[in-house]
């Protein structure tokens, strides 16, 4: 068998903490990897951040392949600037055999590589299997590589965005900008597909900065002049996110755009923090002091421990639509949704609910004190010069109600 193991991300850690010490996360890595397979295989090295494990044919590829993923989670410790680091890695591991997949030495290495990016496209906490229908995905993330960079030079991309409701009044809080690609050809592909590959072939830190640039731009205006208290969601990746300089480039965008940082948000996910988790929480803190609020999104999908979740300084906590899809029907994830929702409470954050489709699943939300609600139900991400109009909707109301009271 041929085990294929990938780090995650790790040119964070040669990008923060210097290449002598990504060599050393390497060279201990290497080191646990030999101790797993001991006798009845071979580590080798491929490429950068990226390991081969050969097996005899009677041992488990995926038992030896488990515990390889879970030794690479283990802590590694590090010394920046005379300072101690403790670092999270974590990999992803696809696994071809022989002769079933191939005969052939070189051909098996890259079957099982292609069933790496499966767990890598996938988030796979597990290994996962080289199955023959597998080359094709690899063709298409090329596919998809290709219009990611006419994107960025031909401007294919742009912004949507989806409002966000407050329970109580079911005023409008803001909207979330989620990015749209639609190629030369009139394809639209979504950013599940295209935002994977864009962080796997390093050009996710150009998208983050020309999402931020344009959000700030297109609704700099109606922020200042109409809608004080509108506020725009923007989702960063992890790899921005673990970026030293990341505080630093959002206030420059800031000055530069003139959109006040109050009204920015930016969402982040629980896997921005599992490998620079300093670096991370760091620039939360700074965010925050510039006044940005930030949102923590997926929330009830990661594996993080509360311990962590604790100490992290966001005001929205927002629940995935996987926790809500059952809270009609199943007593227990309605019980669980209610928990959640008082544990962002405690920890001094506001919830939202995504992806809330009916409007069954609202008066439960409701009942169980939950702030604001994005989701079909309400409305689906809107072209930009419609949720213009609705923000501008929404103020004429509010100002013939004020002009109401007043006589
Ligand atoms: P997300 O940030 O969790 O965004 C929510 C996704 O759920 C959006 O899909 C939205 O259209 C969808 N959604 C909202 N309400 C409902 C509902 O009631 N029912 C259903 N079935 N779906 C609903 P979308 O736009 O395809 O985005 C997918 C993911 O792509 C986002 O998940 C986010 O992780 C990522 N993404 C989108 N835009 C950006 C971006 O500008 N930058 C980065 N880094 N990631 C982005
Ligand atoms: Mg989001
Ligand atoms: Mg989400």
């Amino acid at each position: 068998y041929i085990i294929y193991l990938d780090l995650y991300n790790f040119s964070i850690i040669n990008d923060n903490y210097g290449h002598s010490q990504g060599d050393k996360v390497l060279r201990e890595i290497g080191a646990k990897l030999k101790s797993i397979v001991g006798k009845f295989g071979v580590v080798s090295r491929m490429a950068g951040d990226e390991y081969v494990i050969i097996v005899n044919k009677d041992r488990d590829p995926e038992a030896i392949a488990n515990e390889a993923l879970e030794m690479v989670r283990e802590k590694i410790v590090l010394y920046s600037g005379g300072e101690k680091k403790e670092i999270y890695m974590s990999a992803y591991a696809g696994i071809a055999a022989c002769p079933e997949h191939s005969k052939d030495p070189e051909e098996i290495i890259v079957f099982a590589d292609i069933a790496m990016a499966k767990a890598t496209k996938d988030k796979s906490q597990v290994p996962v299997f080289f199955n023959p229908s597998m080359p094709e995905s690899v063709a298409r993330k090329l596919e998809v590589e290709k219009y990611i960079r006419e994107g960025l030079a031909h401007n294919y991309f742009y912004n949507v965005y989806q409002p966000q409701y407050r329970v109580k009044d079911q005023g409008l809080r803001g909207f979330e900008s989620l990015l749209r690609l639609k190629t030369a050809s009139g394809e639209m592909i979504s950013p599940s597909e295209f935002i994977p590959v864009a962080e796997s072939c390093g050009l996710i830190g150009e998208i983050d900065d020309y999402v931020l640039i344009r959000v700030m731009k297109e609704f700099k205006e109606m922020v200042v002049y109409v809608q004080e208290n509108l506020i725009i969601s923007v989702n960063i990746s992890a790899k921005s996110l673990c970026n030293p300089m990341f505080s630093e480039k959002i206030s420059s965008i800031i000055m530069q755009t003139g959109f006040p940082a109050r009204n920015l948000e930016i969402e982040i996910t629980e896997y921005s923090l599992v490998h620079s988790f300093d670096v991370a929480i760091e620039n939360i803190k700074r965010l925050r002091s510039l006044g940005v609020k930030v949102a923590l999104d997926d929330f009830g999908t990661g594996y993080t421990s509360l311990s962590y979740l604790y100490k992290m300084p966001v005001n929205l906590l927002k629940i995935d639509k996987t926790l809500i899809d059952d809270i009609e029907n199943d007593a227990k994830s309605r019980l669980f949704v209610n928990a959640v929702i008082s544990m962002g409470h405690l920890m001094n954050c506001e919830v939202i609910s995504e992806g809330v489709e009916n409007t069954n699943q609202v008066s439960i939300l409701e009942s169980q004190n939950c702030d604001f609600i994005q989701g079909f139900v309400w409305s689906k991400p809107l072209e930009y010069e419609d949720a213009r109009k609705m923000a501008m909707k929404t103020d004429i109301i509010r100002q013939f109600k004020v002009a109401r009271d007043i006589i």
